[in-house]
Formats: structure tokens, sequence, C-alpha cells
């Protein structure tokens, strides 16, 4: 059965019970239940399949954490054409970038932002057509197999973010692992799932399928009460939720209060982490506060549809390995370790991971890389990624070590370095940029921009929130620096490229 298959049925089954619910700041508290979501869906992707007919172009669905995003992206794989999700952290000049990229014929907004493109779809507009058409979408339109359900863009070197396609198969091949983790047998259970990251992060797609694939309750946790402690902890009781899928990094902002414990949470069986290194501290730290629950380590990027490697963190576990494993590889897929020149590496040594199978991308949207590829195990010819991680292999278990090239991950968030200097480069008043990650106890803590400027600095402080200002009208706001450096020249090496080494060497 495919999962929107699944979900319809759940419209049968469990109609009442809450697909979504978002409890914001100010404990407004909105909520879908599974027969609205199918029924609106249905009505919705009745409407985009009358209005587009032939233009199956994908279609960006605008907005934050609201139950109506749920909708959007249902009716858009029900009428056939994939999702794009934009999360309002997203600057309008970005959002713009991935409007042209998609050449998405319509974008459907859930937040009441003003958004100055033709064609945009606001929430009661959206609700207007679900009110007045009685008309559903058959299931001949539905997105399929090798389709594709959904894009997420990603930050992208060139200054651009990068689409990543992903298909129903490769979603279908994750969510059907995605829920044996743990190995709870969740699908007799009604489960509650904690979603931390927004929709546009591809770890929420973790949270969110998984959730209507079991049919349980997606509780959302706005960006809002993620930066209110009172809010985040009065949220997550109220979830009263038994599984929590988050960063490590969010994991630490739950824990650094002591009230975050199994009297807080109860129910909790399962916490389910990717995206970052998992700190010994942080998972014994969860063993310790919830002694019923498991903590789960997968590895994976954006491009293999979120995760392609689980590790149970046991007390054992923690004795065994400083830094954690991240695990095995799920069924389905491959990982190999690789040199440069593409040999395979034996068990031990450290070199590319290069993830092969069931749930590899096709590919970027409009962008051929030679990241990408196919290779046969077996008899089974698979997707191919070079993920640009460096890793090895140890006791059966995959070890990742940091990044071949300049892409980090700052708070959970990954982030293309040079992503960050071409927009700096954007603003007419920088003549040079180089942007260096600072690290504190091994996980980078904050960024520092060096910059050559065209005018006379007076005061940095004012000339910063100059440039600040100037960026965050491209950039989301957890990609803007946090220091800024101004120099006359930034320093270069014998071979005339910029001598990072020397730059770090300031902020140590
Ligand atoms: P994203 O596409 O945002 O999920 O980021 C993918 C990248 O995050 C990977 O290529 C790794 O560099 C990093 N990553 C993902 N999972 C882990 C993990 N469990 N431990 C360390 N790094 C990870």
């Amino acid at each position: 059965m495919s999962i929107i298959e699944k979900i319809n049925l759940y419209a049968k089954t469990r109609s009442n019970v809450v697909a979504c619910y978002n409890y914001s700041h100010d404990q407004v508290v909105q909520s879908l239940t599974y027969k609205e979501l199918v029924d609106f869906s249905d009505k919705l992707g009745f409407y985009l399949q009358k209005t587009l007919g032939d233009n199956k172009n994908p279609i960006v669905v605008y907005g934050h954490k609201n139950p109506y995003m749920l909708v959007c992206f249902l009716a858009c794989v029900k009428s056939g054409r994939a999702y794009v999700p934009v999360d309002i952290s997203v600057p309008k000049e970005r959002v713009k970038d991935i409007v042209d990229a998609t050449n998405t014929p319509l974008v459907l907004c859930t937040e009441s932002t003003e958004l100055l493109f033709d064609n945009v779809i606001h929430l009661d507009e959206i609700k207007d057509i679900i009110n007045v058409t009685d008309k559903k979408i058959t299931s001949d339109y539905y997105v399929k197999a090798e389709d594709i359900f959904y894009i997420i863009f990603t930050s992208g070197s060139t200054g651009n973010p990068k689409g990543v396609r992903i298909t129903e198969q490769c979603l279908i091949n994750f969510i059907r692992w995605a829920v044996t983790l743990g190995e709870k047998n969740f699908a007799d259970k009604q489960v509650t799932i904690i979603n931390q990251a927004p929709f546009s992060f591809d770890l929420s797609v973790m949270d969110l399928y998984m959730s209507l694939y079991l049919g349980g309750t997606l509780w959302c946790l706005e960006k809002s009460a993620q930066s209110n402690y009172g809010v985040m902890y009065e949220s997550l009781k109220k979830s009263n939720a038994n599984i929590m899928v988050s960063t490590p990094s969010f994991a630490n902002l739950c824990l650094s209060g002591d009230v975050f414990d199994k009297n807080l949470m109860p129910k909790m069986e399962l916490f389910l982490f990717c995206g970052e290194t998992l700190p010994n501290s942080t998972a014994k730290q969860l063993l310790d506060r919830f002694p019923k629950a498991n903590v789960i380590n997968t590895y994976g990027p954006t491009e293999s549809t979120v995760a392609v490697t689980e590790i149970d963190v046991t007390h054992e576990i923690l004795k065994g390995y400083n830094p954690l494993p991240v695990g095995e590889v799920k069924p389905g897929t491959h990982i190999f370790i690789q040199d440069e020149s593409g040999n395979l590496l034996p068990e031990g040594d450290k070199g590319e991971i290069v993830i092969v199978g069931d749930t590899v991308s096709p590919g970027y949207l409009n962008a051929p890389n030679i990241s990408f590829s196919k290779k046969k195990v077996g008899k089974k010819l698979y997707r191919s990624y070079r993920t640009g991680d460096k890793g090895y292999i140890k006791d059966g278990y995959i070890f990742y070590c940091g990044r071949m090239d300049s892409q980090i991950k700052l708070h959970g968030y990954r982030i293309e370095i040079e992503d960050i200097e071409n927009n700096l480069q954007k603003l007419p008043i920088i003549k040079n940029a180089a942007v260096i990650p600072v690290e504190n106890s091994g996980a980078i803590d904050y960024l520092v921009a060096f910059v050559v400027v065209d005018f006379e600095v007076e005061s940095s402080l004012k000339a910063s929130v100059v440039i600040k200002k100037g960026l965050q009208r491209f950039l989301p706001q957890y990609m803007v620096p946090k220091k800024f450096v101004f120099k006359d020249a930034l320093p270069i090496t014998d071979r005339g490229k910029i001598d990072r080494r020397k730059l770090k060497e300031e902020v140590a």
C-alpha cells in the first residue's frame, strides 16, 4: 500500500484521531483530524488538477507549522505534483530563487506573510476552496513509484540553494525501515511524535511520515516555542508524546533544564536523532533521565531520504565507543568507503562514505551532479551518492569523522560556507570575504566573517549591523555570521588562495 493510500485509510479507521497538532507560544491550538486531513487534501488536490491541467511542475508550499501545511503537501502529491516545502525562516530573495528554480505554477501559503509573487494562494483562499467544493481528486492522479514526491532545498556552494528530489519509492523504502527503529512495534499503538525541525528540513520527513504512516499524531513545536523554555516544556508535557525526532542540538537545549525527564514526559520511549554528531554526554543524560526510552542515532544526507544507518545507543555502546558510531546500514542500502580514485578501502581505513541503495535521490533539480551515479550490487542496480562525508567501518559499524569539503553543521543546520561567502559578495559594500567556523568542545559554535569593505570603518559594531541586515535579505538567520572582523586585505597562501588557516588562528 502506498503512503497516500495508507493515510486515506486512517480517515476511516482513525477518523477522529488528531493527525497534526500545533500548540503555539500564544497557546492557540491548531489541529486537524485524519478525516479532515484526507477530505481537505482530496478537495484541494481536485482544485489543483482542475486549475493546472497538464502543468505538472512542482508546487511551492510556504509556511511554518500550521497543520494546513500537511493538507497542502498531500493535495500536491494527490494531484500528481511534487511539493517543495519552504519555511518562513527562508528570506524572500531566497524563496524567489526557489520559485524560479522550480518554475512553480503557484505558491500555497499558510502564513499571513506578504509574498511578492503572482499566483499565491493564501490560507483563507485555501479554506474557501475546500469549503465550496464537493469534488475530490481520484487516485489515478497520485504521485507514485519513481515520480517525485517532494523537493527539499538545501544550502548550495554556488550561493543558490539546490533542490534534492525524492521519489515516492525512496520515501516508502525509508519509512518502512524508520518505523522499525527501536523495535517497539508501533503499528498497533496510538503514537504521538514530536516534530522539531521545520518542514523544509529533511529531518522533519522522519517525524511527519512516520506519524502519518502509523496513523499517529504529529505534535509540532513552533519556532517560537523552541526559543522560550517555559512554553517549550509546557508543550512537551502536554504532548504526552512517546517518540521525539530531533537534532542532538535540540536535545541539548531540552536537557539544559532539569525538568526535562520522565516526569515531564512519562510515555517517552524513543529518541531518534539524525543530522549531526550525537555526543556521548547527550545520549547518557537521556538514558539516565528516561530509563525506559531507547536512544537511536541515525545518519544520512537529504540526498538519501533522511537516514540510512541506525544504532541503539545503550549503556554498553556508550562504554565501548567515544565518539559514538552512526551504526549499521539499513536493509536495501549498502555503504562503501572509497578513496579519492574511487577504490574501495578495507575495514578501518578512512575515506569517503558512498551510499548505494533504494533511498538515493535521482539527483538535484535542473543540476546534474557527479556525486550521483549508478552501481550494481549483486544482481541489483541501485542509485549511488558520494556524500562528501569522511568515515570508516569498524566492528561492523560505520563511524562518521567530518567532511571532505567546507560543508558544516551549525546547531543542526546544514550550511555550505561558500553559500554565505557568495551571498556576502552580493552586497556592493563587500570587496572580499571569508567565513570561518569557530569550534567549541568539538562542535561548531558560531561563524566569523572576515571582510574587506569599500568604506572607512569607524565603528565595527555599526558596520556589522549594516552587513548583517544586508545578508538577511538573502540568507536565513542561522546562516548569518555572528561576528565580523574588518580587514584591509585577506591573507593569501603561496598558491594565491585565501589563507583560511591563518584566519582560523586569529579566532582560536
Ligand atoms: P542533511 O542533508 O541536512 O541531513 O545533512 C547531511 C549531513 O549531516 C551528512 O552528510 C553528514 O555530514 C551530517 N550528518 C548526518 N547525520 C549525522 C550523524 N548521525 N552524525 C554526524 N553527522 C551527521
